[in-house]
């Protein structure tokens, strides 16, 4: 284990120095090198709002921002809106999984800020169906699809919108980096696993593919903005202000405000050995929020999806039987690179991806994500 997180061995592609320190700390110390808070933070982010509301003059909204309803999304949708001076358009992708908390603190927050809403909900019976053909895959990550409903959503309202920028709000600080072989996610691969696994005919569902970023980032010049690699989002004050401002309600567990995160968590942990909570306590371990010794705690209690009748709630929703899923767990385990992905393509584009990473085309961190976490 690192000497200074409580990443282990057993994360692919992890690697520990002489000193016993593991890249992903490496790595998180890069990010910070690159991604300054405080005041050289707060002039970057006046810089980009001012360029962004430049972009949007004329324009009903000046940006778009993914919203869940969760923490991270909550507080970057106040930022935009409030400290940085934007007129944003909330985009939520409903994949029929939002938790009564989450829903309420997103209509809450939105109707406070004066922001526009627009929720996109995904057919449920397909929904459902995207989700249980990636379980029949017996690949580590079975939320994929909803990812690229997520992507999907965010573009195509940005392109409808005419909006030029599409704010994201994953947090290196307070989420860490997942390794890439937990939750890979691009068009070729999931059109593989629908071609194999999928067993109803799907009418909603539209991929992200190649030629889809071709226009939306050539032709319509949609860039992305993670802002939240400029401001401290660190403990618990981002908690404290958004219940003291907005009446938010936590949802109690990271990514709970989409409650399929219990059975994305318990399936990869059982199938898997991967505790997704060795990402968010290495992280928080970085930043000096939790202690090595809590993180270890923490780690050796049960964790809140080790839960049956919550398995057996997620499984009935699904239509999954108990057994068809004993089974697909005991099934040899699969990753993305047993099944056709463009990740050859990927890695011979290395240089200009970083690149566009650098000029913020891309998400910042994806550079580190696709290279460095694998
Ligand atoms: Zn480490």
């Amino acid at each position: 284990m690192c000497a200074r997180c409580v990443m282990d061995a057993k994360v692919p592609g992890v690697r520990f120095d002489a000193q016993g320190v593991c890249s992903y700390c490496h790595m998180h110390d890069q990010l910070e090198a690159m991604f300054p808070t405080g005041p050289e933070g707060e002039r970057i982010l006046q810089g980009l709002a001012a360029k962004i509301r430049k972009a949007g003059r004329g324009r009903k909204y000046d940006c778009i921002v993914g919203v869940s309803g969760g923490r991270d999304t909550t507080y970057c949708l106040y930022y935009a809106k409030e400290k940085m001076g934007l007129r944003p358009l909330a985009v939520h992708f409903d994949n029929g999984w939002d938790s009564d908390v989450a829903k309420e603190n997103l209509a809450r927050i939105c109707d406070e800020l004066d922001v526009d809403l627009h929720t996109i909900i995904m057919d449920w019976p397909e929904s459902r169906e995207l989700t249980n053909c990636t379980i029949r895959a017996c690949v580590p990550y079975i939320d994929l699809t909803d990812d690229i409903g997520i992507a999907s959503a965010l573009y195509r309202t940005a392109a409808k919108e005419g909006a030029r920028y599409i704010i994201l709000s994953h947090s290196f600080r307070e989420e860490g980096v997942t390794p890439l072989a937990w939750n890979y996610v691009d068009a070729r691969y999931t059109r593989a696993l629908i071609k194999r696994f999928c067993r109803m005919e799907l009418k909603h569902f539209k991929n992200v593919d190649l030629h889809h970023m071709f226009y939306w980032h050539l032709i319509k010049g949609i860039r992305i903005v993670n802002v939240t690699n400029y401001y401290d989002d660190v403990g618990e004050h981002v908690e404290n202000l958004l219940a003291e401002r907005f009446n938010w309600t936590d949802t109690g567990q990271h990514h709970m405000d989409n409650e399929m995160f219990a059975l994305v968590y318990y399936y990869a942990r059982h199938k898997f050995g991967f505790d997704w909570r060795v990402v968010e306590l290495s992280a928080k371990v970085r930043t000096g929020v939790i202690t090595r010794e809590a993180a270890l705690e923490a780690l050796a209690t049960a964790p809140y999806f080790e839960n049956r009748e919550l398995v057996d709630y997620c499984l009935k929703k699904q239509g999954f039987s108990r057994e068809e899923f004993d089974a697909i767990l005991q099934a040899p385990n699969k990753y993305f690179y047993d099944y056709p992905s463009y990740y050859p393509l990927i890695r011979l584009l290395r240089l200009p991806i970083k690149l566009l990473c650098r000029m913020h085309v891309f998400p910042a961190h994806a550079y580190e994500k696709f290279f460095e976490a694998v």
